[in-house]
């Protein structure tokens, strides 16, 4: 009888089940594919970050605990996340005035605690190829990159040096829970296995409500939405860090980012109905070579694109997001489980790389009586 299964190897599973074996419960994490960290968690943009532009809907608590998270992970993990320098620039056609940028990067250093500052304008042409026609200011900031799939390896295997177990090529197939637990089925390396647990833990990403749909009796689902992010690796060097930039075409926003000795630009946000393993549709990727193309003199074409990739956002809906797009709508992760006595499996839905360690923490917290 393990304490908890916790269905998924991404970066969720792996900091739950990292802190719960810190509170020595007996762990055993299902991953369906042959290794943690093959789905969203290492097809993010690999930013550690507040997220500035969350300041702007108001999710103050969100930006101030995913930047409080920042500064752990830059001292638990120095080889894997460090801070890079990133650019804002201000055209005359750019949405949001230097002023308000300018007030938004005051509020994000206060809870940042690192300064910002104007870029001077006689620098601006060493600025990587950056059009300055019509530009009016840059701001630039500090924030923070990582590998996702190497810290979300590194996190699954602190646990697993704790105790944890971890079964890959393990697909979760059915739950039966009952007053003593739940009686769980999966199939391991292609053998049908059955094992118990006192309570299931959902971090199976965009598949949380597939998950549930194989328990019994079946739990409430959080009614969600799945947006794809595409992101395209291209030849170029960076020497000035990362470049925050409003999208043309629609005025979201994309980065474009150093990545090992290329670049990398990104995201999208196309909706799409079903979780899977999601290619990069081609109008995404001009979409971001478009973006590219806008801001930096040197043009690209698609023929140069190295690698193109896609991950899958769950964004949990609530009555008032139906007016809002998916780029405006809160980022906050939510623990569904039903309002039971004794409820017996938990879901985690949406979230960021970023706060998975809080996440975790919180989890912990909401499971606790029920242990
Ligand atoms: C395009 C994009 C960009 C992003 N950029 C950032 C960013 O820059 N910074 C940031 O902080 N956050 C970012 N995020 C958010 C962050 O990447 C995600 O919140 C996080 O990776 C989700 O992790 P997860 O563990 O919940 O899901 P996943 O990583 O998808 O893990 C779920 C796991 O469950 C497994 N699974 C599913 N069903 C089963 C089953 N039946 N049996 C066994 N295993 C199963 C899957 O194989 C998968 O490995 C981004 C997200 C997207 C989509």
């Amino acid at each position: 009888m393990h304490d908890l299964i916790i269905i998924g190897g991404g970066i969720h599973g792996a900091a739950v089940a990292q802190a719960a074996v810190q509170q020595g419960l007996q762990v055993r994490v299902l991953e369906q594919f042959p290794q943690p960290g093959m789905a969203t968690s290492s097809k993010s943009s690999k930013l550690i970050h507040g997220g500035l532009r969350y300041l702007e809907t108001g999710q103050f608590k969100l930006v101030r605990e995913c930047l409080d998270e920042r500064r752990y992970l830059l001292k638990a993990y120095p080889d894997l996340v460090r801070l890079v320098p990133f650019q804002i620039p201000v055209y005359t056609s750019t949405s949001r005035r230097p002023w308000k940028i300018r007030l938004g990067l005051a509020l994000y250093s206060l809870f940042s605690r690192k300064s910002f500052h104007s870029v001077a304008r006689k620098q601006w042409p060493q600025l990587d190829g950056l059009k300055t026609e019509n530009l009016q200011a840059v701001f630039q900031y500090a924030d923070a990159q990582t590998d996702d799939k190497k810290l979300t390896r590194r996190i699954m295997q602190e646990a697993i040096q704790l105790g944890a177990e971890l079964h890959t090529d393990a697909q979760f197939i059915s739950a039966h829970c009952g007053d003593n637990g739940c009686d769980v089925q999966y199939r391991h390396q292609g053998e049908n296995k059955h094992t118990k647990c006192k309570l299931l833990i959902n971090c199976a990403g965009p598949w949380v409500n597939s998950v549930l749909d194989g328990v019994h009796p079946c739990p409430t689902k959080r009614d969600m939405e799945l947006v794809l992010g595409t992101h395209i690796v291209v030849p170029g060097k960076l020497e000035h860090g990362i470049y925050y930039l409003e999208a043309p075409q629609d005025r979201r926003a994309v980065f474009v980012m150093p990545w090992q000795d290329n670049m990398l630009i990104g995201t999208t946000e196309t909706p799409v109905t079903e979780p899977h393993n999601p290619t990069p549709p081609d109008t995404d990727i001009d979409y971001l070579l478009a973006v590219h193309n806008h801001y930096f003199s040197h043009k690209l074409s698609r023929s140069q694109v190295l690698e193109a990739f896609a991950g899958l956002r769950v964004l949990p809906r609530s009555e008032h997001d139906a007016s809002r797009s998916a780029f405006s709508r809160p980022r906050e992760t939510i623990i569904h489980f039903d309002d039971i006595p004794r409820p017996k499996v938990f879901s985690l839905y949406g979230g960021k790389l970023t706060a998975h360690r809080a996440t975790a923490r919180q989890l912990m917290q909401v499971i606790a009586p029920y242990l």
